[in-house]
């Protein structure tokens, strides 16, 4: 019986799961393990697993560099399975349930007879890349756009700008709503962009530099050419001391009148990111709460004399 895939499992606590997604454990690896965390009982919130799949035998660096996401595990508590003629990218993806946010609903292919027809649907095939509708810093960030998209109908979006966009989720919520804009997305992680471009193609959504495609760029935060703006919407699911460093280079890029979301940071780190853009001139108008993991919706100063686009309006509510 041939392998197809090994399975490392280790106990971890919910922290060390939820700070999975933002980490980079394996920056050399050409065939990165595929990491899923789980609650196997909601009672004991600090009890979670984390799966590493790996498509080769798993070395020890591989076995440190997992440890090293579960600090908590004890010595020897990892428990390595070889998987058996099994299609085990799709095992792993099959848990994925389909995830409500807004009108999106982010689902995997085996999971397209979710979308309701007046749902937009969102196919994601992940693997390698962080954004499967899964965590709660996405969910808050479709939630976001889904308000503006609603709200702010007589302001003109032309321009968008995805920073880490990971398996590209965000920016296809953004093509969904916003067909004719042009938007950029952009990870820092090459495998990311690689993911992304296949989750565009296979949700017909188009590539390249125009208005109603989506520009893919491999660049660290908002260092590249075409990532200088103005953009009427920045969405960046980062981490918080990235998007604190960051601040004096993102928020220029908003346009007068624009939107900016933040997520990937702690409820505990909400008031520092907040403050880093509000020195630079944005307006915190939302907050949107998804667990411990806020997202804040913040507003670029209108051009002079034009106070329709003063930010005080129906998406300030949450
Ligand atoms: N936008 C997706 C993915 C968020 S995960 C979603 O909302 O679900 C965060 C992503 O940011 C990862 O793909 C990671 O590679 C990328 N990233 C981390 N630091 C970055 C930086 N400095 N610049 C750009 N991307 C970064």
């Amino acid at each position: 019986m041939s392998a197809s895939g090994w399975r490392v499992r280790l106990p971890c606590t919910r922290a060390e799961a939820e700070a999975i997604p933002f980490a980079d454990p394996f920056p050399d690896a050409a065939d990165p393990p595929t990491l899923l965390t789980d609650e196997p009982d909601p009672a004991r919130p600090d009890e979670w697993t984390l799966d590493a799949y790996f498509t080769a035998t798993p070395t020890a660096a591989d076995l440190a560099a997992l440890t090293a996401l579960a600090p908590s595990a004890p010595p020897g508590s990892a428990v390595v399975e070889t998987l058996a003629d099994t299609d085990w990218v799709t095992l792993s993806q099959a848990g994925f349930a389909p995830v409500r946010a807004g009108r999106f609903v982010v689902h995997t292919a085996a999971h397209a007879a979710a979308v309701r027809v007046s749902d937009i649907g969102i196919a994601i095939e992940a693997g390698l890349a962080f954004g499967t509708g899964q965590h709660f810093t996405t969910r808050g960030c479709l939630i976001a756009l889904d308000r503006l998209a609603r709200h702010r109908t007589r302001h003109r979006v032309a321009r968008i700008a995805d920073l880490g966009t990971g398996t590209g989720v965000l920016a296809l919520a953004a093509a969904k709503r916003w067909p004719r804009a042009a938007i950029v997305a952009s990870d820092i992680d090459p495998v990311a962009v690689r993911v992304a471009r296949g989750n565009i193609r296979a949700n017909a959504e188009r590539t390249g530099r125009s208005r109603g495609a989506i520009d893919l760029i491999v660049a660290p935060g908002a260092h590249h050419p075409r990532l200088g703006g103005p953009f009427d919407i920045v969405t960046a699911n980062i981490l918080a001391g990235p998007l604190i460093a960051m601040a004096g280079s993102i928020a220029p890029t908003v346009a007068a009148g624009g939107t900016l979301i933040l997520a990937g940071l702690l409820t505990s780190q909400a008031s520092a990111v907040a403050a880093a853009y509000v020195n630079r001139g944005l307006r915190l108008i939302a907050r949107i709460d998804t667990d411990e993991w806020p997202t804040l919706v913040l507003r670029a100063p209108p051009r002079p004399g034009n106070a329709q686009d003063d930010g005080h309006d129906s998406d300030a509510d949450n």
